[in-house]
């Protein structure tokens, strides 16, 4: 059985369906503070199978406890986490006992129960502003908001807990901007209250419920001013937790991965894309730069390529239609059927 913290969320439920169809059993571990119930349901609708379901907080030492005792875990997948940047700013000890507290528990658990297999979530945040593009494993890493800080706080955790203890094996996953969603259009990004995030905001102005994109700043030094991104469909990110899962299965050591498509997208051309593949309107308005944003990210991730065998092969036109996919069958996220 794998283990996945964070699971009933946005990429933790791609990961199960992906998972589930490379016929892994799957638990989940989350807390429901960012995500639905519902997303289990979904995920059951399209596998056909149902995931194990703990409506536990990695806080909770003893609960995880039993989820290693009433489950033979042979891996773990950390998304568990809060990740709300302005939020993180606002209230860092709230990220720091959340995300770095729990994840010292899971460790502690998963040490105790002898297994020592870890996939973690992480982020190109930890590269901060870097000096050139695309982004290599190697560059220097640095955090600017206490977010970015406990996924590098984390990082670093888990290479110590290497070097004390070399059976474990441990796999990094720096991702880049996820979006999109499964093909069904049954699971996808939910996020709460005003997104803060490009590409939810896109599709709640396209379905209306958003008078305008407000796109901050047009005065990068890019191609047409606005800051690029490596945006990454959702499900070849779930498709890399499987193949870093295998690598892990095979072997020991901790080692980091970019998952990008090493091509870099302005904002500009992600409302034009949406726009062309889905045939509507996307108003905006340009405002200043938000504070803490780089002009551009993108990954080279061909050391996943060669060590993990995984590539990203869908581009942005999946990208922005199943985006809109899931946003046309689901007008308020999961609340728009949880009671119907
Ligand atoms: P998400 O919020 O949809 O999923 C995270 C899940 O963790 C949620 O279901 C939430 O309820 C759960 N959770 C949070 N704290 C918990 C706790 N204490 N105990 C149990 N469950 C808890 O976010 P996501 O976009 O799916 O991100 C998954 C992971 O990937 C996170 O660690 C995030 O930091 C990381 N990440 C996300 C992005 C992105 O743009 N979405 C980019 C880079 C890294
Ligand atoms: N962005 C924007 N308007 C929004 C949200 C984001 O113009 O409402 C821009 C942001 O400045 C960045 C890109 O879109 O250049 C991606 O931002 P997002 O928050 O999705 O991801 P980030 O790379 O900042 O983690």
């Amino acid at each position: 059985m794998i283990l996945l913290t964070g699971g009933a969320g946005y990429i933790g439920s791609h990961t199960c369906v992906e998972l589930q169809e490379a016929n892994y059993d799957i638990v989940i571990a989350d807390n429901l503070s960012n995500s639905h119930i519902e997303s289990i349901d979904r995920i059951y609708e399209i596998t056909g199978k149902r995931p194990a379901f703990y409506d536990t907080d990695l806080l909770d030492g003893e609960g995880l406890n039993a989820i290693f005792e009433e489950n033979q875990i042979e891996a773990v997948i950390h998304f568990g986490g809060l990740k709300a940047v302005g939020e993180s700013v606002a209230e860092p000890l709230k990220y720091y006992r959340n995300n770095i507290a729990g994840t010292v528990n899971l460790l502690e658990v998963m040490k105790q129960h002898n297994v020592k297999n870890l996939v973690f979530s992480s982020s190109a945040t930890v590269y901060g502003d870097p000096h050139s593009v695309p982004i290599q494993e190697h560059f220097a890493l640095t955090a600017t908001n206490p977010y970015g800080r406990t996924k590098l706080m984390i990082e670093e955790m888990l290479k110590d807990l290497y070097h004390a203890d070399p059976e474990w094996s441990i796999s990094i996953l720096r991702y880049f901007n996820p979006v999109g969603a499964h093909e069904s259009g049954l699971i996808g990004e939910d996020p709460n209250g005003i997104p803060n995030n490009l590409f939810p905001f896109i599709a709640q102005v396209a379905i209306g419920s958003r008078s305008c994109l407000h796109i901050f700043g047009d005065d990068y030094p890019t191609a047409d001013g606005t800051g690029v991104r490596d945006y990454i469909h959702v499900m070849d990110l779930a498709n890399g937790h499987v193949k870093a899962l295998e690598k892990n299965l095979y072997s020991t050591g901790t080692d980091a991965y970019n998952l990008g498509t090493g091509i870099g997208y302005s904002v500009l051309q992600m409302v034009r894309a949406f726009e062309k593949v889905n045939q509507v309107g996307i108003p905006y308005k340009v405002m200043s730069r938000r504070q803490g944003d780089i002009a551009e990210c993108y990954a080279d991730s061909s050391k996943a390529n060669s060590e993990l065998n995984w590539y990203a092969t869908r581009g942005i036109s999946q990208m922005c239609r199943d985006a809109w996919n899931w946003q046309v069958k689901n007008p308020s996220g999961y609340k728009s059927h949880a009671f119907s």
